[in-house]
């Protein structure tokens, strides 16, 4: 059956007659919803299909979530609590925005699939229409920019002449001849009578149950984003339509911002961008530098104790790398025992216990129970573990004093 969103995809309302409602739910983003399967005669809600998605929309303005095609058949579920009654008219309405949005990608996809094959010989062998861009899948293991290019400009440049598009509702056996032979997709297994043929005037000609435009030019423009090499095939991202006025919007927003952020207009970007990187690199060598001064200074400080404390504890809480204490080891006397952390606002850390092997086998246990510590690594004279609660540092540290005192 050819639907009337297929005869006709310009029409925006309709009145058609129930069949039959039946109760249904459905998960739609993780929400299950209650309602109808309702199907009518005729309808101008597209059931997804042919890599388009459905359209949305209102029956007696009572919302349609979801329409699929099973057969000759559209079903379309119905959020909402009382059911339609068979042989009732009700008033069809579509969610425009989104059906002229799928349209613009749909044809746009036909158009560059076609001129792909005709200029370069590739093939598409699928495509997707996605919520934010869309993409074909070509037969071919490279798509150079050169090419994106002149496929942008030769589809823009039809979208200017304004093409027609057309449909021809023809027999499947005529279908076939319709067909321009580079790209058949097939009919589904269970379509049932006459095919519709979708006609870019001098372009191509090629089986498909979606709805387009009917002149390129409603098309608006399209921008071929970038070619995305995978697995011996080539996926060419697009916008077409009101998508490339929406992309541009949010690339200009962002470039103000930017331009704020920056101190500098679009064409500095990259170059403050890097500048920016390049000092991030040489201040963090520096930092890395002084903090290695600051362990070593720590650790001759001890060094220059005419008489040892039994024990050192000295935690950081500043976000230090655990090098920091390595560091300080290196320098640090031997006969002390030590008690050594970094951690960063989080509260998660990096614990070192250093000295005696009956010490830390005496306070190691109840240290990391305190702390939290995980993947303790304890060898002999060392234990060094992740904690996550560096909160009772201070708990641990009563311990220690009270083991040495
Ligand atoms: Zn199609």
């Amino acid at each position: 059956m050819v639907f009337k969103c297929q005869e006709d995809s310009f029409l925006k309302e309709f009145t058609g007659t129930i069949v039959s409602c039946e109760p249904a739910n459905i998960k739609l983003a993780d929400k299950e919803l209650q309602g109808f399967n309702v199907v009518l005669d005729n309808t101008i809600l597209f059931p997804e299909g042919g890599g388009q998605p459905c359209d949305y929309g209102t029956l007696n303005e009572k919302p349609v979530r979801s329409v699929i095609r099973k057969g000759s058949e559209a079903i379309h579920f119905v959020e909402h609590t009382e059911p339609f009654v068979a042989g009732e008219n009700v008033k069809q309405k579509i969610d425009w925005n989104r059906r002229l949005d799928h349209m613009q990608q749909h044809s746009g996809q036909h158009l560059i699939t076609a001129l792909f094959s005709r200029d370069y010989n590739f093939d598409t062998t699928s495509w997707w229409l996605g919520a934010d861009s869309s993409y074909i899948e070509l037969a071919t293991k490279d798509v150079t920019k050169e090419q994106l290019n002149a496929i942008e400009e030769t589809a823009n440049a039809l979208i200017v002449e304004g093409r027609e598009v057309s449909i021809v509702v023809t027999s499947p056996e005529d279908g076939i001849k319709f067909q321009d032979a580079r790209a058949p997709r097939g009919l589904p297994a269970d379509h049932v009578g006459p095919v519709r043929v979708i006609r870019i005037e001098g372009i191509e000609s090629n089986m498909c149950c979606g709805t387009h435009v009917t002149n390129l030019s409603q098309l608006q423009a399209i921008k071929l984003l970038h070619a995305e090499k995978s697995k011996g095939k080539v996926y060419v991202h697009f916008l077409a339509g009101n998508r490339v006025v929406k992309k541009l919007s949010e690339c200009y927003e962002r470039e103000l911002a930017m331009n704020n952020v920056l101190k500098g207009g679009p064409s500095m970007h990259l170059e403050l961008i890097q500048k920016v990187q390049a000092n991030l690199k040489t201040l963090n060598k520096s930092f890395q530098k002084l903090l290695k001064d600051n362990a070593t200074m720590e650790a001759e400080k001890l060094n220059g104790l005419s008489e040892k404390p039994k024990y050192f504890s000295m935690h950081r809480k500043d976000g230090i790398e655990p090098d920091f204490i390595n560091t300080f080891l290196r320098t640090a006397p031997t006969d002390i025992f030590y008690f050594l952390s970094v951690a960063d606002n989080t509260g998660k850390g990096h614990v070192v216990l250093r000295g005696d092997p009956e010490v830390i086998a005496k306070l190691g246990p109840s240290f990391m129970e305190l702390l939290d510590g995980k993947g303790s690594n304890s060898k002999g004279n060392n234990l060094q573990a992740k904690v996550n609660n560096v909160n009772k540092i201070k708990d641990c540290e009563a311990k220690l004093k009270q083991y040495f005192s």
